[in-house]
């Protein structure tokens, strides 16, 4: 190996298909991971409860439990590509957990662990979940849907525009989802750091967000409404005709397509990590209270967080020319126009450069992901 610094760092990358299965339904999961001191060997199992209380779910006697499949590098590789299908699925009120172990070259194994909905839904209009991560030590099948479990979560809510021509039900949004998260949430970086954290779910009755110059209001159902109403929580109405998209407490609505991720990047940098646009808008954008911001009311502000952040060792930025009045307001922000952050650009960033969250605003992501261990 040639001295790289990410030596022993395993990245994995997994997820399964089709989200929230028929009872019966062949899911298959797929594993990337690479390792850059190689990859010696990956396990998956898969663990099946049955539900019982919203709460609770136990081991079903009989079903899938443990591993399922390992595959062997006796020559380590890098990067790693693999797929399991259990063609036999599910039963109905099924959540499954899974786990994938790496084991790479220097003996260093990391473990993911994720679980989801399959079957039918004994629970109403409670919204189903489709990647969470279980509590740890589950033996007891702990489900996490419920603000009663140990471990804290961002819930995100999946939401269909009533009236959608596309979305009939709302099981016909699933492969829409399916690409956002997959393609697009978790392999964000300010997602991925803090991923243990994010819950995704899907609602089963549909919500409504009017076109922003319709001057409506938003229409959701109580249990939608029940779901996000609570820290950084989020309903994401998707609608397939274009309107203009706005945000309204903790609900945001788009369009479900590739180039739309930037504004629900966006929208989540407001809604989740409270963060201020860092373009001119009128009224003014706020300067955020809270910690490890993005936007400052007074370039002196702006350039003391430099300096804290470069006391902190956690930023290689340190240069007060990159506090920058944003023009026709009194507020500074801390980024550089080139870093094309999210906050700054929406889903308008430069071609070829996924939305991301630049400096500041990823810095404050970790902090808010600090605020929930
Ligand atoms: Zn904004
Ligand atoms: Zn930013």
């Amino acid at each position: 190996m040639s001295g790289n610094l990410l030596q022993g760092a395993t990245d994995i990358y997994t997820r399964y298909g089709p989200l929230h299965p028929d009872a019966g339904t062949a899911v298959t999961f797929t594993i990337h991971a690479s390792d850059p001191t190689g990859i010696s060997e990956v396990q998956l199992s898969v663990f099946e409860y049955e539900w019982t209380t919203l709460d609770n779910a136990v081991a079903r006697p009989g079903g899938t439990w443990g591993a399922v499949q390992s595959w062997p590098f006796p020559t380590p590789e890098n990067g790693i590509s693999r797929t399991f299908t259990i063609t036999a699925g599910f039963p109905q009120h099924s959540l499954i957990c899974f786990s994938v172990d790496v084991l790479n070259a220097a003996g260093v194994q990391t473990s993911e662990k994720w679980a989801f909905a399959a079957g039918g839904w004994s629970f109403g209009s409670v919204p189903i979940p489709l990647w969470i991560r279980p509590p740890v030590g589950d033996s007891s099948g702990l489900v996490a849907s419920t603000e009663t479990e140990n471990v804290q979560y961002i819930h995100m809510v999946f939401i269909p525009q009533s009236g959608d021509s596309v979305y009939m039900t709302p099981r016909h949004m699933l492969p829409d989802i399916d690409n956002l998260l997959f393609n697009h949430f978790l392999p964000n970086p300010a997602i991925k750091i803090g991923e243990k954290h994010w819950a995704f779910h899907y609602s089963n009755e549909f919500g409504f967000i009017p076109d922003w110059d319709a001057n409506a209001p938003i229409k959701v159902t109580s249990a939608q409404y029940n779901a996000t109403n609570i820290n950084s929580n989020v309903g994401l109405i998707l609608h397939t005709k274009p309107q203009r998209d706005w945000a309204y407490g903790h609900f945001v609505g788009s369009e479900p397509g590739d180039a739309n991720f930037g504004t629900m990047l966006h929208e989540i940098g407001h809604s989740v990590f409270h963060l201020a646009d860092e373009y001119t808008t009128s009224p003014p954008p706020d300067a955020s209270a809270t910690l490890f911001h993005n936007v400052y009311a007074k370039e002196s502000e702006c350039v003391m967080y430099l300096f804290w952040n470069k006391a902190e060792g956690v930023g290689d930025y340190w240069d007060p020319s990159f506090c920058r009045p944003i023009p026709g307001t009194p507020m500074w922000r801390v980024e550089p126009e080139a870093a094309s952050c999210v906050m700054l650009v929406g889903q308008f960033g430069p071609a070829g450069v996924p939305p991301h969250f630049a400096s500041s605003c990823f810095r404050r992501a970790r902090y808010i992901y600090d605020q929930l261990e």
